[in-house]
């Protein structure tokens, strides 16, 4: 038991653990709206059923879990232990009868939450290493788990959309994709105008450079359009770059 007296007052951090909760409560009423035989259809991800999807995120929160359980006693507990251990437990968790697939979804949730909650200040800081082998402090972890139930309740694909998701979020979704670019040298050179919002400036390599004459592809659109677009999950609803393809993010 930890000593509720221990538990972080960081406000902004608190903060990142309300977020995290309202997209998990997201996650889960998509979830529910589903009827046992939906759970056999395609999710928006290429060759993964809603079954996969709904194992993934249930899987993903054990995983983050065990760096919690890293960070709180200094003993390496990786998020998983391959790629390939990752990929075969999903396959399997995909094969669970529903009743029991929703369990895993909820019952690692809840356990994930308690064990944030129960966190006291100083391993928040500490560092983990996640899947893709990134040193992070332990409260990016908050962040890495409100990507996974906001986006794949969109994934989901019956009815959740990327507008319903919180602009604060996609926003600093889309500044950690184009990041992501422009670390791998990845980024086209576009130009991406996020339409309402010049405060955020013009992004992507294309927009720091003035005095080039050569024309450059332009993207354009609501914050929301231009996540889908930049995430990989489509880019219909941008009102200018719809051919263009995004580079891969993840
Ligand atoms: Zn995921």
């Amino acid at each position: 038991m930890v000593d509720k007296s221990d538990r972080t007052r960081d406000p902004g951090l608190l903060d990142e653990l309300l977020t995290v909760r309202r997209g998990t409560a997201f996650w889960h009423r998509a979830v529910d709206t589903l009827d046992d035989d939906e759970l056999d259809a395609p999710s928006l991800l290429e060759g993964w059923t809603r079954r996969h999807l709904i194992a993934h995120v249930g899987y993903n929160a054990r995983a983050i879990g065990r760096l919690v359980l890293w960070a709180n006693t200094d003993e390496e507990h990786p998020m998983y232990a391959s790629p390939e251990e990752r990929n075969r437990e999903i396959d399997l968790g995909a094969t669970l009868p529903a009743r029991a697939l929703r369990h895993l979804n909820h019952h690692a949730a809840v356990s994930l939450d308690v064990e944030w909650r129960d966190t006291p200040e100083e391993p928040w800081s500490y560092r983990v290493k996640t899947a893709q082998g990134r040193l992070v402090p332990l409260r990016e972890t908050v962040w890495m788990r409100t990507r996974e139930v906001w986006l794949h309740a969109v994934d989901l694909d019956n009815g959740a959309r990327v507008a319903d998701v919180p602009e604060h979020v996609l926003e600093r979704l889309l500044g950690d994709i184009v990041g992501v670019w422009a670390k791998r040298d990845t980024d086209p050179g576009l130009a991406i105008h996020v339409e309402g919002r010049a405060d955020l400036g013009v992004l992507g390599a294309g927009a720091d450079d003035p005095g080039e004459t050569a024309p450059k592809e332009t993207v354009r659109g609501d914050l929301p359009a231009v996540v889908s677009w930049a995430s990989g999950r489509g880019g219909d609803r941008l009102t200018e770059g719809v051919e263009v393809v995004p580079p891969r993010w993840l």
